[in-house]
């Protein structure tokens, strides 16, 4: 076998029509990479590999393997290094998995297409590497997609490439399947040196697997690098127009993207309003996250930390005034609170319980609706009991009221009080 390929992608311009599908491409692969491209539907990944397999011509720029330029390949030669695997479409011929599988050893037979031995013992690894000898025999017409899946990634081994190019070859894949391909193109590249691109749909099995992301948008290269540095909260918002966590995975420190519900289209026009939360116990996460989603800044507190209000609200990067867990607010927990409740233009009180130890957040709730501020207040249920301070948090409250609260019934009158309607 060959030296790992390397190649070199350089400002690739690619029109159909008039549609624009890549737009000055320009990307180095080196020797033993393993890079996940990664872009919404229709972001031109299909386009690049097809350009980078020589499948299509771009208008301008070019690709090198190796330093050599693509075109001047004869396409034996090329076949003997780089494999496709691509996007998955119905098996038409009546070919036998075998027959796929030993099809990808053409390059190394010349003209008659005579079989050697070889031929025969590196299609049959390909298939064991794949798990596909069990239906080598059935025609692929009758393979379920993820067999016929593993089926065409054995033939593109049986080619023995030193690159190998994949387009979205998890889709079909049920989970133990998906990692288990995974897998094998680790073990292909960390073993035998193959240099992997791979189009891969799923964000978190990208980033547990790959080395590097390239993730294209409407055409273009939009960020190149490690897992961590291209799978940011901002980026997923602006190519994916999605709302979404990133956390490192507990095991790996690789980053997970978790979908943010609720924030689809969640994003008004017109200026969104600074709110403070005082909430507490659960009872201001739901909020949070509403008006986070809908691009509100936002400041929560003081809660304590270890409070489900308080996880949420860091969860969400949401500043807060926090206090120790389980303890009554300090002075400097009140005038962090304070300053927060200063800088907002609303100030928002959910049904959350108190007692001795929060009852300064309605003190200071008191203090900011004096001074001018918007206060909204959702009422406690008269059925469960809320105030554990001897009647002291019911005064408050009701003296905030009485100074003019906007009172609703639950949060989701609250976010429909601070959300502007959308036009229609
Ligand atoms: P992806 O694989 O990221 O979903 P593609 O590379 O398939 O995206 O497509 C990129 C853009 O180019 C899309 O707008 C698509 O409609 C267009 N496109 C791709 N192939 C063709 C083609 N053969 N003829 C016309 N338009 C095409
Ligand atoms: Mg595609």
């Amino acid at each position: 076998m060959s030296a790992p390929a390397r190649l070199s992608i350089e400002g690739v311009t690619v029109a159909f029509g008039d549609v624009s599908a890549l737009s000055g491409v320009s990307l180095e692969v080196p020797a033993g990479d393993f890079l996940g491209l990664l872009g919404p539907n229709g972001s031109g990944k299909t386009t690049l590999l097809r350009v980078i397999s020589r499948a299509l011509a771009p208008q301008l720029g070019e690709v090198k393997l190796d330093g050599e330029d693509l075109r001047r390949y004869a396409p034996a030669e090329l076949a003997r290094r780089m494999a496709v695997v691509p996007q998955i479409s119905v098996p038409t011929l009546d070919f036998t998995a075998g027959e796929l599988v030993r099809m990808g050893r053409s390059p190394y037979q010349g003209r008659w297409g005579v079989e050697t031995r070889l031929d025969r013992e590196v299609a049959e690894e390909a298939m064991r590497l794949t798990s596909t000898l069990p239906f080598e025999g059935r025609v692929a017409g009758t393979l379920s997609g993820g067999e016929y899946q593993r089926v065409l990634v054995a033939r593109a081994l049986a080619q023995e490439p030193d690159l190998l190019l994949l387009d979205e070859p998890t889709a079909h894949l049920d989970l133990s399947a998906q990692i288990g391909l995974l897998e094998l193109l680790h073990r292909l590249n960390r073993l035998q040196g193959i240099t992997v691109v791979a189009v891969l749909h799923d964000l978190n099995l990208a980033a547990t697997y790959c080395r590097r992301l390239a993730m294209l948008h409407r055409g273009r290269l939009v960020s190149l690098g490690s897992p961590e540095e291209v799978l940011t909260v901002e980026r997923l918002r602006e190519v994916y127009d999605a709302e979404t966590l990133v956390r490192p995975h507990p095991l790996t420190g690789r980053p997970m993207v978790v979908p943010v519900p609720g924030s689809e289209g969640a994003f008004p026009e017109g200026p969104r309003p600074r709110v403070h939360l005082i909430c507490g116990g659960g009872t201001g996460a739901g909020l949070l996250r509403a008006l986070h989603v809908r691009g509100y800044p936002l400041t929560a507190g003081v809660l304590n930390a270890g409070d489900t209000d308080h996880a949420a609200a860091r969860e969400l990067g949401i500043p807060v005034a926090e206090a120790p867990p389980f303890s009554a607010f300090p002075p400097e927990s009140m005038e962090a609170a304070g300053a927060m409740m200063e800088a907002a233009e609303v100030i928002v009180l959910t049904d959350t319980p108190f007692g001795p130890g929060n009852l300064p957040n309605l003190l200071a709730l008191s203090k900011a609706q004096r001074e001018g501020k918007r206060v909204l207040i959702v009422v406690p249920d008269p059925k469960r009991d809320w105030d554990f301070t001897d009647g002291a948090a019911a005064a408050l409250r009701s003296a905030v009221e009485s100074a003019g609260a906007e009172r609703v019934a639950n949060a989701a009158e609250a976010l429909a009080a601070l959300v502007p309607h959308r036009p229609v």
